[in-house]
């Protein structure tokens, strides 16, 4: 690996096994996996492991990189390592590759720094583009619904952000479904249509479902990109054991410990015994159930090693479940207080 990642030839065969979904009514084709840099992309993280994540990413089809201004830590630093080994790693491999970004969360000081102000999002999106060495990103994301700015004054900038050039196609992230509706319509009256929603979705956070949002996405033809698909890894054979030491729960980083009481890790036990019954890991599986029915175009990881991105884009083996299955699972599951960004969804 190590040979491998200083002196990357990407794998001929990468576009044999992994699965590419239509993006709502879009012409873009997604894969069903895609690779998020929120963490492990920081200055906390050695840069060679991010090459190799990267590039086991790239050799198993994953042509997907999710960022955003605030990744880190420090904020920001994501996108530089990310434009790095854009150059070093993928020179000429730009057309093979969808990157997006996105603004909303705390980025710089005073009041220009963060939320959903035409000011905020140009200006972010300047500062993505020159961290990432690009010229434009593929989509371009609002990440958070701003409740003091004119919703007209948040989509009219990704508009722009698109006239002018900077990105591809826009995106909302965490927004429900009557704002998403809003937001849509208003995209399609400025002649930019909404390409994705980016929600957090797994067996532990369901918010999707008791809001409504898959079905509005459904019905405005709108493809999605689910986060956290693997609850910041509960939902693999990390914690079946208790708590590692590599870990995200035993870091504090964003991750909450508390969560993850006996009875969870006794349900994530049995979670795991039926993953193994399907040929499957449990990471598999919940990737495979984020992605069942194809409502969900795509599911969004992260990976803190190159051998779990590997483990991550098997999970489209088998994205088949019976329905005896999906009880079973419905009895193990179920909100468990987990989403951290309920708060955006609720304003
Ligand atoms: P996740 O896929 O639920 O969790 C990733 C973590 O699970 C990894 O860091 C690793 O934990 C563990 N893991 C992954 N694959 C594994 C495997 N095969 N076996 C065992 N453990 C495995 O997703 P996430 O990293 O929390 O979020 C994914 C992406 O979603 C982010 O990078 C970002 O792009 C996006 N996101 C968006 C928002 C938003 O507001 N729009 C918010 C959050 C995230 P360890 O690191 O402990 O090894």
């Amino acid at each position: 690996m190590e040979e491998q990642s200083m002196h990357y030839r990407p794998n001929e065969n990468r576009y044999d096994k992994m699965v590419y979904r239509k993006c709502g009514q879009s012409g873009l084709k997604l894969p069903a996996i895609s690779l998020g840099l929120w963490h492990n992309f920081g200055e906390d993280f050695p840069h060679q492991s991010k090459r190799q994540i990267c590039q086991a990413a790239f050799d198993a089809g994953i042509t997907h990189f999710d960022l955003a201004n605030n990744y880190g830590p420090p904020a920001g630093s994501a996108e530089t390592a990310f434009g790095e080994i854009l150059k070093t790693d993928f020179p000429g491999l730009r057309d093979e590759l969808i990157i997006s970004s996105k603004a909303g969360y705390d980025m710089w000081p005073g009041p220009y720094g963060e939320w959903g102000s035409r000011k905020y999002l140009i200006a972010s999106c300047d500062q993505s583009l020159k961290r990432m060495g690009l010229d434009y990103v593929d989509i371009f994301y609002s990440h958070r619904f701003d409740p003091e700015t004119p919703l007209e004054e948040t989509m009219g900038a990704l508009d722009h952000i698109v006239r002018s050039g900077r990105a591809l196609y826009v995106g909302i992230s965490s927004y429900n479904s009557q704002r998403t509706k809003e937001a849509v319509a208003i995209l399609n009256d400025l002649g930019t249509p909404c390409l994705i929603h980016q929600p957090s979705y797994n067996m532990l956070n369901r918010w999707v479902e008791t809001d409504g949002l898959l079905d509005c996405l459904d019905d405005l033809g709108i493809g999605s990109i689910a986060f956290t698909p693997l609850a910041q890894g509960l939902l693999t054979n990390k914690y079946i054991g208790g708590i590692p030491q590599n870990s995200r729960a035993l870091q504090g980083k964003s991750l909450d410990r508390d969560k993850l009481t006996e009875e969870l890790i006794g349900n994530l036990r049995a979670l795991n015994d039926l993953a193994q019954a399907r040929n499957q890991t449990l990471a598999q599986m919940a990737l495979a159930w984020v992605l069942r029915g194809g409502r969900v175009t795509t599911a969004l990881i992260g990976a803190s090693s190159a051998q779990q991105v590997i483990d991550c884009a098997q999970a489209v083996e088998n994205l088949k479940f019976t329905d005896a299955e999906l009880a079973e699972i419905d009895l193990l599951s179920g909100d468990r207080g987990i989403n951290l960004w309920a708060q955006s969804s609720e304003t």
